[in-house]
């Protein structure tokens, strides 16, 4: 007789889109485990920037070797955005989403063509934004600088707390009757059968799905059960000023360079866009890098003069795994049927969206969604 505890589907990782899917799935009806290695939300969902991304990204955080095709994503981003407009009323719970919009902007006649690029692949896909010269933009912003020749101005963007989205997913699947296990990293992985049996420090368990969402560590989950990823680790940073006054209410960023400037509901500026951290620390916190520190606040500066009469408070790093074509990725792993894995950039934005597309997938659903691209099957190097 087995000594393991027995699921419908574990879910390996406790940020947001482990919390997420877990929901999805117990709330469809199957009986989840959800394992955690520390406490929820304390890595990439508990550091992140918390946009909620809908008008096409910027190719390109500094540093990033290969551009990410903003087309893959769009699609993908507008889709999340209809599901972020009920997920207050879905979990029941305030995690402060304030969609006040969003002007990307652009300072030199190159940047103004990537911006007219990205419009008009918007308006192709349905997606209303409004292209703006520097002047018009300042008129509906007037904190904006004047080095800005252009913004694009897109109404569904915003930014959620992330310090609340995680708990009231996993607060939501515990209603649902989902089991959340902290402190419990996961050991080992193998195969039993039809089952996963899936060991930690204290305890084992059995399932025939197990859902990979761990961040960082995807890899490393992957690995236990033999699948090698084409994933990588690394660490990015995020600024924050001291208190004010609400003195702004949309997000701020811009088409060439990394940033995303915001006021968040405490009176803080938050100020980020993919700017590397000094290095990784997978055991720890990664340490801060202060030439992008200092490269992140000047392009602020430039860009909202008016925040140079704002401290910065403090400076976090948080972890992501990137994919060589910086897509994300989502999908049952070719040959280990109900090896599911789900991560890749923009996770914030996309977990609500990636929870249920997981929930279809799982319960063998079709998905509307076209998962072509940002299949897992492009990622594994051995089975
Ligand atoms: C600074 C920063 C800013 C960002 N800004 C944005 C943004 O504005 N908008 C956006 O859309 N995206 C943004 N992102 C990306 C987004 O935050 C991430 O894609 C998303 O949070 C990833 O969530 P996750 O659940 O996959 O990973 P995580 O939140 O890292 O969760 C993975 C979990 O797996 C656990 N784990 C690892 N190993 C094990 C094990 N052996 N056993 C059990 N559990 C394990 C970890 O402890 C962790 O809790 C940003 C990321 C960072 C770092």
């Amino acid at each position: 007789l087995s000594d393991a505890e027995t699921a419908d589907a574990v879910v390996v990782g406790a940020g947001l889109l482990g919390a997420a899917t877990t929901y999805e799935l117990s709330k469809a009806g199957l009986h989840t485990v959800l394992l955690e290695r520390g406490s929820p939300n304390r890595e990439s969902s508990g550091a992140t920037a918390g946009n909620i991304h809908v008008q096409a990204i910027h190719a390109r955080r500094p540093g990033q070797v290969h551009p990410a095709d903003p087309s893959v994503f769009l699609p993908l981003q507008i889709a999340a955005s209809d599901i972020w407009d009920q997920l207050e009323t879905e979990l029941g719970a305030d995690i402060e989403v304030r969609r006040g919009g969003s002007f990307m902007v652009a300072e030199t006649e190159e940047q103004v063509a990537a911006l007219r690029a990205k419009h008009n692949l918007e308006v192709q896909l349905g997606l209303m934004t409004e292209l703006l010269a520097g002047d018009d933009a300042r008129s509906e912003m007037p904190l904006l600088g004047p080095t800005v020749v252009a913004a694009n101005y897109c109404a569904k963007d915003g930014y959620a707390n992330p310090l609340l989205a995680t708990p009231a997913f996993l607060r939501a699947a515990n209603r649902f009757g989902a089991r959340l296990y902290a402190f419990n990293p996961v050991t080992a992985i193998s195969r039993i059968g039809l089952n996963y049996r899936i060991s930690t420090a204290n305890r084992v368990f059995e399932a025939p799905v197990l859902i990979n969402a761990a961040g960082a560590w995807i890899s490393e989950i992957a690995d236990l059960a033999g699948i090698h990823l084409q994933m990588a680790p690394l660490a990015i940073q995020m600024h924050a000023t001291e208190r004010t006054e609400p003195l702004m209410s949309h997000v701020i960023q811009h088409v060439g360079q990394g940033l995303s400037v915001k006021q968040v509901n405490a009176g803080n500026f938050l100020i980020g866009g993919g700017w590397p951290a000094h290095g990784l620390n997978l055991n720890g916190r990664s340490p801060i890098s202060i030439e992008s520190m200092l490269g992140n606040i000047r392009q602020a500066h430039r860009v909202l003069p008016f925040l140079k009469g704002h401290r910065i408070l403090r400076v976090w790093a948080g972890p992501l795994a990137a994919t060589p074509d910086e897509l994300p990725v989502i999908g049952e792993v070719p040959g280990a049927s109900g090896f599911f894995v789900v991560g890749g950039t923009y996770g914030f934005t996309l977990a609500p969206l990636w929870a249920q597309v997981l929930s279809s997938l799982v319960r063998g659903c079709a998905t509307n969604q076209d998962l072509s691209q940002v299949s897992v099957g492009r990622l594994v190097l051995e089975v």
